[in-house]
């Protein structure tokens, strides 16, 4: 029979409780995860929140269909015209 202290006993339960927790740790981190791509944008006119993957500066809502303008953001197409300044 192996005769062990109370306190290594209790080293070795709490020592492989923790390798265990860093052990899912590890694999829940560094695992590919599916989750979609996106900027979670608000409506301003129906106050509906979606995920927008474009990187245009004005985006369609898809409740109301009402043309959002992002300002500040991206390159893209629907960029609003200037203001009538000479550059
Ligand atoms: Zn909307």
């Amino acid at each position: 029979m192996i005769r062990i202290d109370l306190i290594w006993a209790m080293a070795g339960f709490l020592g492989i409780g923790m390798v265990l927790v860093f052990a899912f740790w590890m694999f829940y981190n560094f695992t590919e995860e599916k989750t979609p791509g996106g900027i979670v944008e608000q409506c301003p006119y129906c106050t509906y929140i979606f995920l927008n993957d474009r990187l245009d500066n004005a985006v369609q809502c898809p409740r109301c269909r009402s043309l959002v303008t992002l300002p500040g953001r991206g390159q893209g197409i629907l960029k609003p015209k200037d203001s009538g300044e000479a550059a």
